[in-house]
């Protein structure tokens, strides 16, 4: 089973757009571009497109490629105490001067759409959501939507990162998988993969996982976005692995439009609550 990310996608923004008009005022995004890095112009497009479909306004910064850590402070703090925004989200990455973790932790926690900022992460690994980062979110979801039973299926998860390998690991963790992480200093990574009832795969590194690194019947969610020379592939060699697998996402159109949806759906939350807080 090919699982279409493009049409789960789909369904996910049409019931977001359904709540967003029942909203009293149609939540705000504020979407942050530094400098001009291509792929990120393309992200932050690929968002505001998003943004248009589900109802949700979005509004972009552009600071160039020379912007201070302060000038940047100063626009999310500006973004924090206006009343009128309910989500910001700064496109990563950001130029090398730039401090990602201090202007991560500069947004308000209830304002981080992207779910990134430090409270957001501690509340996600004690066990209390409050908002969750979209990629590991977006597989969740897939994994939902063909009714995949966690309960103490063994998960490997390749990659540490703090937006996509480690929040995945805690997500699977907390539905009873027994989880395995892996990074570049694993030993003997496809000893580890073969083991996985379900492998979910962030490494950045384009067929990373071959079909002899995978056991007959997992579920390989493939969230690598890789930019080569034969167009975009993933971390996974689809066409082989897809002959042992059960259920394989395909790139693109697997993860990567969940995760936009699943940005959606954090900025509808995160106005839900701003709304009700200020007993609208
Ligand atoms: P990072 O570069 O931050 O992390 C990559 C991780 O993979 C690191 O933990 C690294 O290990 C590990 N790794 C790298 N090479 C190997 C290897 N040969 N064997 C085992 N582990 C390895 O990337 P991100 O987590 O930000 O993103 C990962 C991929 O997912 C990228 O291709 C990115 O474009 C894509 N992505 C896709 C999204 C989507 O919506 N589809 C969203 C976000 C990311 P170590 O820690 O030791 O360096």
């Amino acid at each position: 089973m090919i699982i279409n990310g493009k049409e789960l996608a789909k369904e996910a923004e049409a019931s977001i757009a359904s709540l967003v008009s029942a909203m009293p005022r149609p939540p705000r995004l504020d979407v942050i571009l530094v400098g001009s890095n291509p792929a990120s112009s393309i992200y932050v497009r690929m968002k505001e497109k998003a943004c248009k479909r589900v109802g949700i306004r979005s509004v972009k910064h552009t600071l160039p490629e020379s912007a201070t850590e302060v000038e940047l402070l100063t626009l999310i703090s500006s973004l924090n105490s206006d009343s009128s925004v309910d989500g910001i989200l700064v496109q990563l990455p950001l130029p090398k001067h730039i401090s990602e973790s201090t202007i991560i932790s500069a947004i308000s926690p209830e304002k981080d759409v992207d779910g990134f900022h430090p409270t957001n992460m501690g509340l996600l690994f004690s066990g209390s959501p409050s908002i969750a980062p979209c990629t590991p979110k977006g597989v969740i979801s897939m994994l939902d939507s063909i009714g995949f039973s966690y309960d103490g299926k063994k998960a490997v998860v390749v990659g540490r990162s703090n937006i996509v390998g480690k929040p995945m690991a805690v997500l699977l963790l907390q539905r009873n998988c027994t989880v395995t992480i892996c990074h570049s200093h694993t030993r003997g990574l496809a000893s580890e993969t073969r083991q996985a009832d379900l492998l979910v795969v962030a490494a950045g590194q384009p067929k990373l996982i071959t079909a002899g690194m995978v056991k007959q019947g997992a579920v390989v969610i493939d969230v690598g976005v890789n930019r080569t020379a034969d167009g975009l592939v993933g971390d996974v060699d689809f066409d082989a692995v897809s002959k042992k697998a059960s259920a394989i996402t395909p790139v693109p159109g697997g993860v990567g439009p969940m995760t936009v949806a699943m940005l959606m759906g954090n900025t509808l939350e995160a106005a839900k609550r701003r709304v009700k807080d200020a007993g609208i």
